[in-house]
């Protein structure tokens, strides 16, 4: 990591050249309309760049430059061995590039400086690196036939794939997608966030750079109801991958319905569950990681663990450890180096959190720690690490995503209560479990509706285990070798002999 101060990062900040443009067919073009949006840093509210807001026509632009890529064959017939070298050059370029992409990423969607430094870069790299090495060791199959008979089952590429991604995670979102798309051999186009689209423009030319041909990556910045409906109607796309909202979530599938049934991926939000029995190997451990699994990225985490689920035993000994451990999460200034909790993404979602904050109150929850805006000199959107105990997990803040800083403790007596009251959302993308006991570990694991179970910490995992969510958390599954399920056709050919 940098050991840049503040200052040092201020500096590069005014002198950083930030591309605006969208990307098509491996040059940057302006939107086909000219129209462009104020993209605006959270951190003090000033403008950084204009971005270009694209709409159907660029989709049919960039979806157009897709497919011809596609069919050219020049990336998606390659051997894998090749694309697989010209990944790694991409992943190559990515990290001699990280520090400007993650003083973008910070610039652009308020994140601390250290964090996009140790976790999204980081995060990003692993993706387009890990699939580049898998993809010449994943064989076809030969099918078991008499032997006159001879069945092959392969995986193609779909074509063209259109990606969608939120702004919490920028880069890493579209990298979990980028990574088995293209080394799959498919051409895609990118949609990053309105709120935050600089990395994803970035890299675009670090791909090409790389020996990427042009056509097989295109990004087109835009709002989600002009460019983002466009790709998500257009009969020329073959997938849509998306990460976002359950809510936006459900519209895509409706668009897929009225458009060409293309193939739709979701990764959408979360209220997870991190329950706490009293027969935890180390409280203090537990406490320490409630608080981060709340407070890190402003909880603007898919996964954050916004539900603690405390075993009534332990609870009174508990909480105020679990008060304390988020004492030590201050929202700063983003590019400080030491801050750990930076700006919300934009005013409108800190809105958002703080009426989260006043509903619970209204409805008789006891605010312990936070739930006011923070940092209110630096004209930026800030809010505190927040605390609620006696949630009952009715109230609307057990219930609904709040994407912000804000954790609800809610108490249990057994372990039947904990599991029903943890199943008992729309949501199941995640669940933590600490116990000591391993028979509990393992009944709770499978009991918990949740696409990823931790024991005895929270947020684990790396590009070997698969990532998604259960219910309307989503389907399918990025990360791992199961990611690449979404971006391949199995095609059986039977032959008789
Ligand atoms: P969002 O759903 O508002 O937007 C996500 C993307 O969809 C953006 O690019 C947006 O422009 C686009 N979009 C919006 N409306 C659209 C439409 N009608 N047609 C096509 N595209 C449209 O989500 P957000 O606020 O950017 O991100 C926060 C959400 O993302 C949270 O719910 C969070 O849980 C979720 N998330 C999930 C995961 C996961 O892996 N499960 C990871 C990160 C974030």
């Amino acid at each position: 990591m940098s050991m840049s101060t503040r200052t040092e990062w201020e500096v590069r900040a005014a002198s950083i050249d930030i591309e605006g443009r969208a990307f098509v067919n491996g040059e940057y073009v302006s939107a086909t309309s000219n129209a462009t949006f104020e993209c605006i840093s959270p951190i003090d509210g000033s403008v950084l760049a204009l971005v270009a807001s694209c709409d159907s026509a660029d989709a049919d632009l960039a979806v157009a430059s897709a497919r011809s890529a596609f069919e050219s064959g020049a990336w998606s017939r390659q051997a894998p061995a090749e694309r697989k070298a010209t990944m790694l050059r991409f992943s190559e370029l990515l990290r001699t590039h990280s520090e400007e992409l993650a003083l973008l990423e910070t610039l652009d969607m308020g994140k601390p400086i250290s964090d996009s430094l140790s976790v999204d870069l980081p995060g990003s790299i692993d993706s387009i690196r890990w699939c580049a090495e898998a993809i010449d060791k994943i064989y076809d199959e030969v099918a078991a036939t008499s032997v006159d008979q001879l069945g092959l089952v392969i995986r193609e590429p779909v074509g063209v794939v259109a990606v969608i991604v939120p702004w919490n995670f920028p880069l890493m979102m579209a990298s979990w997608k980028l990574g088995p798309a293209l080394a799959a051999g498919n051409s895609v186009v990118l949609k990053p966030s309105e709120r935050s689209p600089l990395t994803a423009i970035r890299i675009a030319q670090l791909a090409l750079e790389a020996g990427l041909p042009a056509g097989v990556l295109n990004v087109l910045p835009g709002y989600g109801h002009t460019v983002g409906k466009a790709l998500a109607l257009h009969n020329d796309v073959d997938t849509l991958a998306f990460t976002g909202s359950t809510q936006v979530a459900k519209q895509l599938l409706i668009y897929a319905g009225q458009s060409n049934m293309k193939r739709v991926w979701l990764e959408a939000g979360g209220k997870s569950p991190n329950i706490v029995f009293a027969d935890a190997p180390d409280l203090q451990a537990a406490a320490e990681a409630a608080a981060a699994a709340i407070a890190f990225n402003q909880g603007e985490v898919c996964t954050a663990g916004s539900r603690l689920l405390v075993q009534a035993s332990i609870k009174e000994r508990f909480v105020p450890m679990v008060v304390e451990a988020m004492k030590s999460w201050k929202p700063g200034h983003p590019l400080d180096p030491s801050t750990n909790v930076g700006a919300m993404v934009d005013k409108r979602h800190l809105d958002g959190v703080m009426q989260h904050i006043e509903e619970g109150q209204a409805q008789g929850a006891r605010l312990l720690l936070g739930g006011r805006i923070a940092q209110v000199e630096v004209g930026g959107s800030y809010v505190e690490p927040t605390l609620f105990d006696n949630v009952s997990n009715s109230m609307k803040i057990a219930q609904q995503e709040i994407f912000g800083p804000v954790l609800s403790v809610i108490e249990f007596d057994e372990a039947e209560d904990a599991v029903r009251i943890a199943n008992d959302t729309p949501y199941g993308l995640a669940a933590a479990v600490w116990t000591c006991d391993l028979s509990r570990a393992h009944t709770m694991a499978r009991a918990l509706r949740a696409g990823s179970v931790w024991v005895n910490l929270y947020d684990g995992g790396d590009m070997t285990a698969p990532f998604g969510g259960y219910k309307q958390s989503g389907n399918g599954r990025d990360k791992s070798l199961h990611a690449f399920d979404k971006y391949t056709e199995i095609k059986a050919t039977w032959i008789q002999l």
